[in-house]
């Protein structure tokens, strides 16, 4: 019977409307950031906005809950960039090393595939490594997410609160999602704090106000909370995309004293840094979950194999690993029959 892509994935992705929307492994995560959200603004809804300007307060914050709300599901709903597997080693790349031999008797040149190689971005050369899972040479820019197991392009960073990567395809959305949760928090704070100095006015003094509405105490307080993460986040974002780099590069920078693609490559100045991240058109999918795969084209098997504990990463790495070795044996041996 026919499957579609989604029923056959390798990566360790969630699916749900077959394969329409996908989501990282870690998506009940959501759950949790959901609440985070709404709870509060429930809260002030309820609570303090009807004390304040006939309640235009409420309908501010459930308008704007509701943008915050579209955007966390344009940016863990959708695919990040992934680039789909290949299902051999690029055998244009090989190289035959006579040196590394280890044939009994024949100096056969053994192939391999260098771990990286070289790519010229904007005129400089730049490096990209080898991805053994997905058997591809990863496009400038692009990383590995280690919770996904997929290869996405422009990888930011795997974030745990959306349960989702955040790269190419969803960095506006996340970036979008953040500023706007940072200004909700400081609209709410705002409006809790005038609801204290309206009701203090009202009953002389601050301890009476508070006595009156405990609840715009603890919103104020759950807000200057929750502001130093998302408002935090997103100044270092902005610094981010001023500079044109990434997370992941950030602190691949400041760890290993170098990176592998230096971000300055990419910087074009502060203005089209930012016109590149909200002005570009967003590249479509590489992928379609929904459609569907014939049985040879996937693999079944391994995606089958797929996910699990370490135990079993280890032994699909090991299995991918003979594959190569099988598939560039293969490759060799057909090379000396065309020899001969
Ligand atoms: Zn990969
Ligand atoms: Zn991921």
């Amino acid at each position: 019977m026919a499957k579609r892509q989604y029923e056959v994935w390798q990566g360790k992705n969630k699916f749900i409307f077959k394969g329409r929307l996908i989501f990282g492994p870690d998506a009940k995560s959501l759950i949790v950031t959901l609440l985070l959200i709404i709870v509060p603004v429930i809260i002030f809804c309820t609570n303090v906005a009807r004390n304040l300007f006939d309640e235009t307060s409420g309908n501010i914050a459930g308008y704007a809950i509701l943008m915050v709300l579209v955007l966390l599901l344009l940016t863990s709903a959708r695919d990040p960039g992934i680039v789909p597997r290949n299902l051999h080693p690029p055998t244009e790349e090989i190289c035959y090393d006579s040196s590394a031999s280890i044939d009994i008797g024949r100096q056969t040149p053994t192939p391999r595939l260098p771990p990286t190689k070289e790519v010229i971005v904007n005129g400089v050369p730049v490096r990209v490594k080898y991805c053994i899972t997905c058997q591809l040479y990863r496009p400038p820019r692009c990383s590995h997410c280690s919770v996904c197991d997929n290869c996405v392009e422009r990888f930011d960073h795997h974030c745990p609160w959306v349960g989702q990567c955040i790269g190419l395809r969803n960095y506006r959305s996340f970036f979008l999602f953040i500023s706007s949760s940072t200004i909700l928090c400081i609209f709410i704070f705002a409006m809790s704090a005038l609801n204290i100095k309206f009701l203090t006015d009202d009953y002389g003094t601050v301890w009476k106000a508070i006595k009156e509405s405990p609840l715009s105490l603890v919103l104020m307080v759950y807000c200057f909370i929750f502001l130093w993460f998302v408002g935090g986040l997103t100044c270092f974002h902005l610094y981010l995309i001023g500079t044109n780099q990434t997370t992941c590069e950030t602190f691949r920078i400041r760890y290993q004293g170098q990176g592998l693609a230096r971000p300055r490559v990419y910087d074009r100045g502060c203005f089209n840094n930012f016109r590149q991240v909200f002005c570009s058109k967003i590249k479509p999918s590489r992928n379609n979950f929904h459609a569907y795969v014939q049985e040879n084209e996937t693999g079944f098997g391994r995606a089958m194999n797929s996910g699990g504990d370490l135990e079993g990463n280890r032994r699909e790495k090991v299995e991918d690993d003979r594959e190569i070795g099988g598939d560039l044996l293969k490759i060799s041996q057909r090379r000396e029959a065309e020899d001969v």
